[in-house]
């Protein structure tokens, strides 16, 4: 019966908690570059190495030449709930970094052979941390240049029921490359080297501009390079900004659809229906836009934690984004509705 099922209840140890969190932070090899790229980012780097081996399941690492961390800190940036980024609610209403949560790193580590090496700005000396599978070593001294490495090796290791969902070292190597376009083409100012199984593979160089057409052009390609349309429109405390593809430049898929609210990609159905409804009638049925978008606000009209992944945001005013974005994009697909007839529905 009921009574004799009951077991007691318990705390869970905390490296069991981190590996509860994981499975909603770390799905895969890219998840892992997306959280430690955004903490290089956020520790203001101009470069970021990105060293892989097998599709990253055998080795991701990170290095990057921001403000570092001070060695004391160390084991507090490994764990959970620990974080610099915010201290308060109010903060976290504001919040303009990419990071909050305090929860990729000791995530990361407890499923994972990880090691942290830092050297923080104002420290003579580095120093490094190791976790296995997240049991904490001891910080040790370390030679580093300012900055800071995070070397993350074996992923799931631990975990079999997820190693078992990792796919081919292509595919994985394809989610990573994906989620690294996403980030170039919002830091278009920050230089991105990439390596696989210790051949260079991918430099997006820095190009000292937030607004770099450069970058469009080799995250997208010439042909949509060649075709865009260039937005900047502001009112009602809203700026869009960014490039659109011209009818003519059209997709199978939604697969070059970049939105980007306060510099982080999300995906919004708002949003995009926004854009499919600024389209409608330029485009041929079924046919997709293609876009890269850039939303400004006020922080405090956006709610960023509405996922551990970070992957959605929620508005305070939707419906007013929504229109916004309809008109603007309306607006600057007018003329190529005017030069020509209405494209024919298929
Ligand atoms: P969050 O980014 O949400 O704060 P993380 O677990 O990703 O949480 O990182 C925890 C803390 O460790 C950060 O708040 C930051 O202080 C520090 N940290 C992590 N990565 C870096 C880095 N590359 N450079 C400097 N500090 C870092
Ligand atoms: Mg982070």
């Amino acid at each position: 019966d009921a009574v004799a099922a009951a077991v007691a209840i318990r705390q869970l140890p905390d490296t069991l908690i981190n590996q509860i969190a994981a499975g909603e932070v770390v799905e895969r090899p890219a998840s892992v570059v997306k959280e430690l790229v955004e903490n290089a980012l956020d520790a203001g780097a101009r470069r970021v190495d990105i060293d892989l081996e097998e599709g990253g399941v055998r080795l991701i690492r990170i290095r990057d030449d921001g403000g570092g961390i001070p060695a004391e800190d160390l084991p507090l940036a490994v764990s959970r709930h620990a974080t610099s980024k915010i201290a308060s609610l109010d903060d976290l209403e504001g919040v303009v970094t990419l990071g909050f949560r305090g929860e990729a790193l000791p995530s990361i580590a407890s499923v994972s052979r990880f090691a942290l090496m830092s050297r923080h700005a104002a420290a003579a000396h580095g120093a490094s941390l190791e976790i296995e599978g997240g049991r904490l070593g001891e910080v040790m001294p370390k030679p580093h240049p300012q900055g800071t490495t995070v070397e993350v090796r074996d992923l799931f290791f631990n975990v079999p029921a997820r190693r078992k969902f990792l796919k081919a070292e292509r595919t994985e190597l394809g989610h990573i490359e994906e989620w690294l376009r996403q980030l170039a083409l919002a830091r278009p100012d920050v230089e991105l080297r990439v390596s696989h199984n210790g051949k260079p593979s991918r430099r997006w160089k820095g190009e000292g501009n937030l607004l770099s057409e450069v970058r469009l052009h080799e995250a997208l390609g010439e042909e949509f390079a060649n075709h865009v349309l260039r937005i900047d429109h502001s009112a009602a405390g809203l700026r869009l900004h960014g490039w659109i593809a011209q009818p003519v430049y059209n997709r199978a898929s939604a697969d070059q659809q970049y939105l980007y609210v306060n510099g982080r990609a999300v995906r919004d159905r708002s949003v995009a229906h926004a854009v499919k409804q600024a389209y409608a009638d330029v485009l041929f049925h079924g046919r997709q836009p293609a876009y890269v978008l850039f939303l400004e606000l006020d922080p405090r009209r956006v709610d960023v934690n509405v996922h551990p992944a970070k992957h959605e945001v929620r508005f305070r005013d939707a419906r007013l984004i929504h229109d916004f974005v309809y008109r603007t994009l309306h607006e600057a697909l007018a003329e190529t509705r005017a030069g020509s007839a209405p494209m024919p529905f298929s």
